[in-house]
């Protein structure tokens, strides 16, 4: 029997069987019109998800494409950005905004923190004006999830161009892009969005297009795409099967309604951190219902973080993941955002148990499973 793998990362993440379909079909032309039909509920339904009113764009590339574009568009080298990091993703804001020659105001924040608009405040304070703020919604490389409102909401006050990574938070966690005043979100397809990668998208409000840096770009450049978008032509040959299949995960989302599938993250969250609990380790992400994207697991120093995932994918076919950066070797994490319901954190969690067990570290089999299942069963009440 071929081997049945469970992929419980935070990206890419399993893919419904109706978005699968979808890409089975042949392969139409871009130009055509019945592509031209699914790209416009797909730019419809984008803009449903990432609650804008605003042009959403849509690139061929992965979410750092989308990251891409924002500091293309955006910086004049010389000029002042901000980047707030605590972690990976914030870390690959610094790296672009550098590259592409601003004066980068870095507050960098250890990994794991979750930013206070205080500490932005006052970051602001000493740099003086900036042209924009990047900030990371769901920092995947810790699990934190940020409470981005009234960091915003500081940015904004301070006359910046407010950019957030939602890479692994859209569809997944709450996001109010126009409400909460942000004017660029960057996101991909293949996280909470329940799509194969190779789809960045990215929304942009009209101060953001207006703010129109002198980087040099050419398939990035926002002008373009936004001009061919809005009469269905796009600027270059869109992954169409990706398109198609993009289309469809964002009708599932919708369907189930953003509110259920916020509420539901939620449950997978306290049902997969319960589970960790219950095995007597430690959280290294923090064990609130908003970190409801990834559940980081401190691993326990007798652990070998490495040859433990591999056992896990080899011996079991569950892919885990391992820490990045700083965080490499001292957790792993377990990813529940998209198409997962409650078996896949039982799996996951069985699997840890067992890799534990395998790896000659005593565990209860069966604490974890049974303490994600009351979580879940009490979060629905
Ligand atoms: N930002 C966050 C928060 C992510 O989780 C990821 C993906 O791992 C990225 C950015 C980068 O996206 P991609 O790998 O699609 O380029």
């Amino acid at each position: 029997m071929p081997e049945k793998r469970y992929l419980f990362t935070p990206g890419p993440t399993p893919v419904p069987p109706e978005v699968l379909a979808v890409m089975a079909e042949p392969v139409v032309h871009h130009r055509g019109p019945d592509f031209k039909v699914t790209y416009e509920r797909c730019l419809a339904r984008l803009q449903e998800v990432f609650r804008t009113e605003h042009d959403v764009l849509l690139f061929t590339a992965s979410g750092t494409g989308a990251f891409e574009s924002a500091v293309a568009n955006l910086v004049d080298p010389g000029e002042r950005h901000l980047v707030v990091s605590a972690g990976n993703f914030g870390e690959r804001w610094a790296d672009l905004v550098g590259a592409y020659g601003a004066d980068l105001v870095h507050l960098r924040l250890p990994w794991g923190e979750s930013p206070s608009p205080d500490a932005l405040a006052a970051e602001l304070e000493r740099s003086g004006p900036v042209e924009a703020v990047y900030l990371v919604h769901s920092e995947t490389s810790t699990g934190v999830v940020a409470d981005v409102e009234p960091l915003a909401r500081v940015a904004k006050e301070a006359g910046a161009i407010v950019v957030l990574d939602a890479v692994s938070s859209l569809g997944a966690v709450p996001l109010e892009t126009d409400a909460w005043g942000i004017d660029v979100v960057v996101s991909g397809s293949q996280k909470a969005l329940m799509a194969p990668p190779g789809l960045g998208m990215v929304s942009v409000s009209p101060a953001a297009l207006a703010a129109r840096g002198s980087s040099p770009r050419y398939y990035f450049d926002w002008e373009r795409t936004q001009k061919a978008q809005r009469k269905l032509d796009a600027p270059f040959t869109p992954a169409v099967t990706l398109v198609r299949a993009l289309d469809v995960a964002l009708g599932l989302i919708l369907e189930e309604g953003l509110q259920d599938a916020f509420d539901r993250h939620v449950r997978l969250g306290r049902a997969c951190r319960e589970g960790i609990k219950a095995m007597g380790l430690e959280l290294a992400s923090p064990d609130e219902d908003r970190s409801a994207v990834v559940t980081t697991v401190r691993a326990p120093e007798e652990l070998d973080v490495k040859s433990f995932l591999l056992d896990l994918r080899d011996r079991l076919g569950v892919q885990l993941i391992g820490g990045q950066g700083e965080w490499a070797g001292k957790v792993f994490r377990i990813g529940h955002i998209g198409y997962f319901d409650l078996f896949d954190i039982t799996t996951a969690l069985a699997a840890v148990e067992d890799g534990f067990v395998h790896a000659g570290i005593p565990v209860d089999r069966g604490v974890a499973v049974s303490a994600a299942l009351n979580a879940f069963e009490h979060a629905r009440a």
